[in-house]
């Protein structure tokens, strides 16, 4: 057994930002840390939502043990649904995470099967040859863990995402005791979070956030709304503490926000004093100056509730001049755009936005900086090192920050992309052969709000289905369309085959033109969403086959 070797199988979140997916295999074992999703880029129109490929796990499902779960961020679990349609394996995490991993099986019609175990910070798991112990980490979203291995070659350490707050707001403190005890008694390797390398000195703590929420309510005297992600549960406990003590009702809106909220109060992650909820349907029958307004989308997503408000197609809310809108957020790069494009409809309505990086802050990272990173780093002494989450330039950097240690017991680092293993046995450890890996685009339809079947849109289903492309073109001055809208598809139905069919189609996209609102027009994202879920609903019910659809916008 001695010449047994321990592979590290990094299948996506290396050199890339999100879709984190690692294996460690040892003889015929495998253990899967982490299935997230990316989002995509703009360049992917008509794709909702990119996975790793799971070739690799397939190939080898026979020896796939266990799926854990270090987070219920997106770029953590957002691809569970899809490795267990392929593999039946268990999963672990905290309630927290398996709750919101249960809520999108539910979507995916695997709820019933799948097998989610509960884990506990400090409990012990034996999975074959591993010995795998969960520990409380800092971080964005509560509940969040690192993952402490131990393998017959050593310990290996997992941070997953982490930030070292020393003053949580659930007053949960990161268990940097156990990092400690590992490092003294001796870690072969240490795969660290490399999300904020760039950023010097350390995170600030999320009660950073207070005084200027504070600030900003003590001198709104209409309706505030906060847009932060749903899993924030800590930004949510201190909206809902601020909104008690300045004697504002709370209203959750967005479908997300209001799961979230209701499966952490469940838990008790979440304390929600006796009648401060508002329904929906009551904000406008409350004065303006008593009302929270916690809404999700803030990244411009164009169907979500906040892009909504800013369009004025809310049908419970709508923003006036006086009202204060919060975006406690980061804007995701990639996104400035659509976000940019909300804020101006938002400033038209007359509301005051308050975004961006300021002192005192209205968001704070989720991530360690640089000193954090040290402090990790210097607790746990890794004998080799693997920088985690990132793309290439903030592992590198990971990698830079490690240096020091060199002194300490450190013999290499590696800065490995995904698909690139790396190999260690009583030798030592090497870069060793590389797996199939890539990236495999979804569209799964607006899964924030219009819930519907959730395909796989790879290769094979587009050459069988194939795409559309309805291209509108809009008068610049008037904001109207010339024309009928034109549709050219390719292996989908051929133009003279049904050629009443098509004209019906281009019917349905004209139809989603007139009754949209002028305001919603000059928003290309949000037209482009209304036009494909529209369109995409009529061709799978004239023809049940659901071909990529990619609406084209040109201005004349
Ligand atoms: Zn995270």
């Amino acid at each position: 057994m001695a010449d047994r070797k321990l592979q590290v199988i990094p299948l996506g979140g290396l050199g890339e930002f999100g879709m984190n997916c690692l294996a460690l295999r040892y003889g015929d074992d495998i253990i899967v840390i982490d299935a997230g999703m990316m989002f995509p880029e703009e360049e992917l129109l008509g794709v909702d939502v990119v996975i790793p490929d799971f070739t690799y796990l397939e190939e080898n499902r026979a020896h796939v043990r266990a799926l854990l779960l270090t987070n219920g961020h997106e770029d953590h679990i957002g691809a569970v649904a899809f490795l267990l349609g392929e593999l039946d394996i268990p999963i672990y995490g905290t309630e927290f995470t398996l709750a919101l991993v249960g809520r999108r099986l539910e979507e995916h019609d695997l709820k019933e099967r799948a097998k989610l175990n509960v884990v506990r910070p400090g409990d012990r798991l034996e999975i074959g040859p591993f010995q795998v112990e969960f520990i409380h980490v800092t971080h964005s979203i509560v509940s969040a863990t690192a993952l402490v291995i131990t393998t017959p070659l050593g310990t290996v350490i997992h941070t997953g995402d982490f930030k070292v707050d020393p003053t949580p707001t659930d007053n949960d403190l990161f268990d940097l005791h156990t990092l400690a005890e590992c490092g003294k008694r001796g870690v072969l390797l240490l795969l660290s979070d490399s999300t904020n390398v760039d950023r010097p000195g350390y995170t600030e703590s999320e009660r950073a956030v207070r005084p200027r929420l504070e600030d900003i309510l003590n001198r709104a005297d209409k309706r505030v709304v906060v847009a932060c992600f749903s899993s924030s549960v800590h930004r949510l406990q201190q909206l809902i503490d601020l909104a008690q003590e300045f004697e504002r009702k709370v209203c959750f809106l967005g479908r997300s926000m209001v799961t979230v909220t209701e499966i952490a109060h469940s838990m008790g992650l979440l304390t929600v004093p006796d009648r401060i909820l508002l329904r929906p349907q009551d904000i406008s029958s409350v004065p303006r100056n008593k009302v929270m307004v916690v809404i999700s989308g803030t990244q411009g997503e164009p169907m979500s509730a906040l892009s909504r408000v800013a369009v004025d197609n809310h049908k419970n809310l709508s923003v006036e001049s006086g009202d204060t809108v919060v975006l406690s957020s980061r804007i995701i790069p990639g996104n400035e755009k659509a976000i940019y494009r909300m804020i101006n409809h938002l400033s038209r309505r007359g509301a005051e936005v308050i975004y961006g990086a300021m002192n005192p802050p209205v968001h704070v990272s989720g991530h360690a900086s640089a000193e954090e990173l040290k402090l990790v780093l210097n607790l746990v002494r890794p004998k080799y090192f693997l920088p985690v989450h990132g793309e290439y330039r903030q592992l590198a950097k990971h990698a830079k920050l490690a240096e020091h240690l060199r002194y300490a017991g450190l013999e290499e680092t590696f800065v490995l992309e995904t698909g690139q293993t790396l190999e260690l046995d009583a030798r030592g450890a090497r870069k060793g052969q590389r797996v199939t890996v890539g990236r495999v685009c979804i569209d799964s339809g607006t899964l924030d709000e219009v819930v519907e079947d959730l395909v796989i849109r790879d290769r094979r289903h587009l050459s069988e289905d194939g795409f559309v492309l309805p291209i509108i073109a809009i008068n610049k001055h008037t904001g109207k369309s010339e024309g009928l809208p034109e549709i050219v598809s390719r292996g989908f139905v051929s133009a003279g085959d049904d050629s009443q069919f098509l004209i019906e189609a281009r019917t349905v996209v004209a139809r989603t033109l007139e009754s949209s609102s002028a305001e919603e027009r000059t928003d290309w994202g949000v037209m482009k969403e209304k036009i494909r879920t529209d369109l995409r609903r009529f061709l799978t019910k004239q023809t049940s086959r659901r071909p990529l659809i990619i609406p084209v916008i040109l201005e004349i």
